[in-house]
């Protein structure tokens, strides 16, 4: 097994995360089995922007939940908390059974492995091709050329562009580039994908092929949350929606729509 393989922190016990012997402080928590848990989060920004009011959720593990809202309700806010980006002004946050709040600062480079990002904008380096951007990834989380070297065309097959592995971002459509950007995210298989705005910059045609990407995606066991203004796609896909309205949750649907109903 793989250091990472050790480190993912989707597992029946909830201490992944924690040192051997160190109590894990969540363990007795509600929801410590979820992927993810919002309990009554806020976040001002100074000195009075209230970005998020008192959200609480909870996302069990393999599901695919769309994450919608006009522009300045919140979504960036939240990604941004779940990855330790930003702290909560008040509110607990759980990820894979480990309290952000009791995160030690050296442990956060291991659970922002274990979320693999997926953006609007893609964010390839320009001067890498398709294998050397998902290479380069793994190189940075200190991989062996061996394990590069097998997984790289493992996880192109995954996302169909074993053809384009020599390709430069800038021969590739927009599509195929966002394919690269899940093959990145996905290469090391984390049990959690974030995805923000994934289709905002693609034409409806090629949305539905990424979309087809992430479900496969989420289908063999990866959480997925994704914020998004893709009407049309959360419509048809109908799937839990939570929607944000100037940092509160108007809805937590089941089964839900783009818009209430
Ligand atoms: P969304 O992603 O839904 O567009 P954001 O989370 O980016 O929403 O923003 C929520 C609110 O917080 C907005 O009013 C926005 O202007 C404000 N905001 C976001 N980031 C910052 C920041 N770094 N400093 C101050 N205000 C911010």
């Amino acid at each position: 097994m793989t250091a990472v393989e050790e480190e993912t922190f989707v597992t029946d016990t909830p201490t992944a995360l924690a040192e051997p012997g160190e109590q894990d402080p969540t363990a007795a928590a509600p929801g410590a089995g979820a992927m993810i848990v919002f309990e009554s989060v806020s976040k001002t920004y100074d000195p009075h922007v209230v970005a998020l009011e008192a959200a609480s959720f909870v996302i069990e593990k393999g599901e695919f939940v769309f994450l919608v809202g006009p522009s300045g309700s919140g979504k960036s806010t939240m990604i941004r908390l779940l990855l330790k980006e930003l702290e909560p002004t008040t509110g607990r946050i759980i990820i894979g059974g480990r309290d952000l709040g009791r995160l030690p600062h050296r442990k956060v480079p291991q659970l922002r492995r274990n979320i693999g990002c997926v953006f609007q904008d893609f964010k390839l380096l320009s001067d890498r091709t398709t294998s050397e951007n998902v290479a380069y990834a793994l190189k940075v989380q200190g991989e062996s050329r061996n394990s590069i070297r097998r997984k790289v065309p493992e996880v192109l097959g995954l996302v169909g562009l074993t053809h384009k592995g020599n390709s430069y971002p800038d021969e590739l459509s927009g599509g195929e580039q966002q394919r690269v950007s899940i093959a990145r995210a996905f290469v090391n298989h984390p049990p959690l994908l974030v995805c923000d705005e994934p289709t905002g910059n693609l034409d409806p045609d090629t949305s539905v092929g990424i979309m087809q990407l992430l479900y496969r995606i989420n289908r063999s066991g990866t959480t997925i949350l994704m914020a998004t203004h893709d009407r049309e796609m959360v419509d048809k896909m109908r799937r839990r929606v939570i929607a944000l309205e100037d940092g509160r949750i108007a809805r937590d649907e089941r089964r839900g729509g783009y818009a209430s109903e």
